[in-house]
């Protein structure tokens, strides 16, 4: 096992990973821009070094620094967290390279996953379901993406190869948009990712968001720890996550998840993976693969009492998985709410000091957060302030659980997101489950309508 993690990464998931590794008895380095120095997390690491300025391109991005502070260190393995260069195969090799372990999939198996187009030909070899469309980049000519398009039938979705974090997309319903649709999606995917490739897909009318749980050694043993429902989503990015999903064609979900470990166990894939798929109508159409920890794990561990980020230290270190399949006991459900720092409706960034802060308990309750009373919340990030997690013996136990949690909650000084959580918990789409993606903007968009 290491003796020295360094984690490269801020916020709530920097002390999710110091928190394993503390129980684990490996001690961590934690790395942190200036903004960052005074957050608790960073004093509760057993070191830290600051690798730059507030701007994230000038330290959490900064890969020289990172390495330079993993040597002086003596940092044994490095864990990228979520975001930042979680899926930055360059990061990952020059980790290697510099004589560190990346605690994640090998340089060449992040670049194949991480392009969404190899991506998806890869999980077609391997016998998984892909959503319709054409698993090519698009060609240049525009006859040729008329073409294509015609042959996928409209509605479309240009996707970025590169993309991530739900930007880098754009849907087309008619031939006469598609071009121009087409040149924007390309000159924001150079911007944003650095990679004008773009790719089409059928856009799919009112599917759910269903993702599974891979782990996988590199002994070529993996298994899937099933399922998480993601469709409480707002801009394609995700708001409420649960496990078990509701109503799922229980036969197709097994054989689904059996795919996915087959997928790893065929790749050679070694740690933790999250597939992403579509569903509708009864069928699983996969979309993407996240190669790093996913920030909505905690439901997974919440039902299988399976701690993710142990696992992918064990893994990394070169231990063989402990945990066989029929091992895996699926228990309960658990519900996740992401607490951003966001007007709740209007959704604008909301940083600043918290002047009074207070975290719920009780049965159940996970609380993941760097936040405390006084903290100040800077203006450079991501707005995840954190997320509460509710368990239950089942979904309705975990919503009554989740709903008492967020009335205990106080946060002042900023705004949260948890007004909007706390009516959706209430929702009677959301009560009876199974929602699709579009399910919280129409619900947004008719309460502004109402206003
Ligand atoms: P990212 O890597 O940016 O998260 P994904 O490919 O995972 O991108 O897609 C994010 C979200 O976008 C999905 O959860 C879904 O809401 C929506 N989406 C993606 N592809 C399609 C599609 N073919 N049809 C309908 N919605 C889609």
């Amino acid at each position: 096992m290491f003796e020295k993690i360094l984690i490269a990464n801020r916020g709530e998931v920097a002390l999710r990973i110091q928190r394993t590794c503390r129980e684990l008895g490996i001690k961590t380095v934690v790395v942190h821009s200036e903004a960052d120095r005074d957050a608790k997390y960073v004093k509760l690491a057993d070191e830290s070094v600051c690798i730059g300025p507030a701007a994230s391109a000038a330290s959490y991005l900064n890969i020289p620094a990172i390495i330079s502070a993993a040597e002086v260190t003596d940092a044994e393995a490095v864990h990228p967290g979520w975001g930042f260069l979680a899926e930055n195969a360059d990061f990952a090799e020059r980790v290697a390279q510099s004589g560190f372990v990346f605690i994640g999939p090998r340089a060449e198996i992040i670049r194949l996953l991480g392009d969404k187009v190899s991506a998806k030909a890869a999980m077609k070899k391997a016998g998984i379901p892909v959503a319709p469309g054409v698993d090519e980049p698009l060609p240049q000519e525009p006859n040729d993406v008329v073409k294509i398009a015609r042959s996928i039938g409209y509605p479309l979705i240009i996707k970025s190869a590169g993309g991530g974090g739900g930007r880098g997309m754009r849907v087309v319903h008619t031939e006469a948009a598609l071009l121009t649709a087409v040149q924007m999606t390309r000159t924001e995917a150079q911007a944003a990712f650095g990679n004008p490739t773009v790719y089409l897909e059928k856009y799919l009318e009112s599917p759910r968001h269903i993702e599974f749980q891979v782990l996988a050694d590199r002994f070529r043993n993996a298994i899937h720890l099933g399922e998480r429902d993601c469709s409480m989503q707002r801009r394609h990015q995700k708001v409420i996550e649960e496990a078990p999903a509701q109503h799922l064609n229980s036969r197709s979900r097994i054989r689904i998840a059996e795919r996915c470990a087959e997928a790893c166990h065929k790749l050679g894939y070694e740690g933790a993976a999250t597939f992403e798929f579509l569903y509708e109508n009864g069928e699983f159409y996969f979309i993407e693969i996240n190669t790093r920890l996913q920030v909505e794990h905690p439901v997974t561990e919440a039902i299988t009492g399976i701690d993710i980020v142990q696992q992918q230290i064990r893994i990394a270190a070169g231990e063989k998985l402990a945990i066989r399949q029929r091992d895996v006991q699926f228990r309960g459900h658990a519900i996740e709410c992401r607490i951003n720092a966001e007007d709740p409706y209007r959704f604008t960034p909301s940083p600043g000091r918290i002047t009074s802060y207070h975290m719920p308990g009780g049965p159940g309750i996970r609380v993941d957060s760097h936040a405390y009373n006084g903290y100040f919340m800077p203006p450079h990030y991501d707005s995840l302030l954190g997320k509460i997690i509710a368990y239950g013996d089942t979904r309705e136990q975990a919503i009554a659980r989740l709903n008492i949690a967020l009335s205990e909650t106080v946060i002042e000084g900023i705004k949260t997101t948890i007004p909007l959580h706390q009516e959706l918990l209430q929702d009677a789409g959301f009560l009876r489950g199974g929602t699709s993606i579009h399910y919280l903007e129409q619900r947004l968009a008719k309460l502004a309508r109402e206003e």
